[in-house]
């Protein structure tokens, strides 16, 4: 079918009073965004409703971007036709014809904001209704929830047609709520974070803690790569790594093991916070699952937070581990997630870490480090690079090993 235009329902955003145009502008945005190799399609929006006006471009593959696009509610493929009956009636045969699939029913809905044309929405149903029964051998009419609702509309300018409905993910418009330093580790609960947080509107850049030559490259590649997977979501995301050796090292050394990963962890959290007062972004986001190890019991993230005030969203916080997972598989992380390539924490894991560390005794053992210099070189040593879902880390090593042997 040659579709001539798509048409966009909203979600949430409708219920947004004032803010309601920023939310449409910023979907406009995103939706604009990710259909950038487009350039014939034209974005119309409106207070209920965006039109994507395709100009000639191939429907399916427009259609294939809108699906992970937070913000839409859901989407329908619709033509636009000469204001004829009979050029309606076998639009209509055609466009229910490649959709409908044996024992299904359908119905028409039919609506004129043009007056002057000479059906009304009765005649219309009627008419409509009768060629579609007629041209499809086979097909059953159903008032009450049909497999296919055929929707007709006249208007003055031209008559549009559709008959499929396709959901959207729902959620905000990425963007719409600001943005947020995703804590990005290799492990599965913080793509899943990173993913929930996109839903309700934050837009995110990546910070990644590596600890080189503890932790390989191929782990910082496996970090990447998980950010490639949540780029359908945004287009491209800031991938942030914090050169992370000296501090792990001096931890070590110089503090009880006890105390390793409290310690670890507040380091980490000072250094997110700054980074994201430079990258101008209003909150943390980490992937914390309240009890699922020692550093993510409430005695721990206490001690942890300590260093902050700014807002840490945990998305996965009162999710249990199989819950998380099911995310994970649908978007597609879980299986890079499990990958075994070491991570900075798993490497100086100390034995016994505390689960009730007292801040008195963190910051005590913290005055015998120079946290400020340590932090400062950290900074010093950022690297910034732009992910795109084009790209592709670890098999991009694979590829160039073989090319050495
Ligand atoms: P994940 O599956 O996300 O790795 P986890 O259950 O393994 O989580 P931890 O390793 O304790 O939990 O980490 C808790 C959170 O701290 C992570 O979800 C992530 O947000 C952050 N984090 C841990 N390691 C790193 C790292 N190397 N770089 C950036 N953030 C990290
Ligand atoms: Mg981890």
């Amino acid at each position: 079918m040659n579709y001539t235009e798509i048409m966009i329902r909203y979600g949430e955003l409708s219920t947004k009073g004032k803010n309601r145009k920023v939310f449409i502008s910023q979907l406009a945005h995103n939706v604009k965004k990710s259909l950038h190799e487009f350039e014939e399609v034209k974005i119309q929006s409106d207070r209920d409703r965006m039109h994507l006006i395709l100009n000639g471009a191939d429907s399916q593959s427009v259609m294939a971007r809108l699906t992970p696009i937070f913000g839409i509610q859901s989407f329908s493929p619709v033509i636009k036709i000469e204001k004829d009956t009979d050029i309606i009636c076998q639009t209509a045969i055609e466009m229910v014809k490649e959709v409908w699939e044996e024992g299904q029913t359908f119905k028409v809905q039919s609506r004129r904001s043009d007056k002057q044309f000479i059906w009304d929405s009765n005649d219309m149903n009627r008419e409509v209704g009768g060629a579609i029964y007629h041209g499809i051998p086979g097909i059953e009419a159903k008032m009450i929830q049909p497999d296919i609702r055929v929707d007709v509309e006249v208007r003055r300018e031209a008559a549009y047609l559709s008959c499929q409905t396709i959901q959207g993910p729902g959620g905000l418009p990425v963007g719409s709520s600001g943005k947020g330093m995703l804590m990005l580790s290799g492990g599965i609960d913080s793509p899943v974070a990173g993913y929930l947080a996109m839903k309700r509107g934050l837009n995110i850049e990546a910070v990644h803690f590596y600890s080189p030559p503890y932790t390989s490259e191929q782990a910082l590649n496996k970090a990447k790569d998980l950010t490639v997977k949540l780029t359908p979501y945004v287009g491209g995301i800031q991938f942030i790594t914090v050169p992370f050796t000296e501090i792990q090292e001096e931890i070590k050394r110089s503090t009880p093991s006890g105390y390793w990963m409290t310690i670890t962890r507040r380091f980490m959290l000072r250094l997110t916070d700054l980074i994201r007062e430079q990258r101008r972004a209003l909150a943390i986001i980490n992937g914390e699952s309240l009890g699922q190890v020692a550093s993510q019991t409430m005695h721990s993230m206490v001690a942890i937070n300590e260093v902050t005030t700014t807002p840490i969203i945990r998305p996965v916080i009162t999710m249990d581990k199989s819950e998380i997972i099911e995310i994970a598989e649908k978007i597609d992380t879980f299986e890079l997630a499990i990958q075994p390539f070491e991570d900075c924490c798993t490497i100086f894991a100390p034995p016994e870490p505390k689960t009730r560390p007292k801040l008195e005794k963190v910051e005590y053992y913290e005055k015998r480090l120079d946290v400020e210099g340590m932090i400062a070189r950290a900074m010093a040593g950022l690297v910034i690079e732009e992910v795109k879902s084009s790209d592709s880390f670890l098999n991009k090593t694979t590829e160039d090993m073989d090319d050495l042997f």
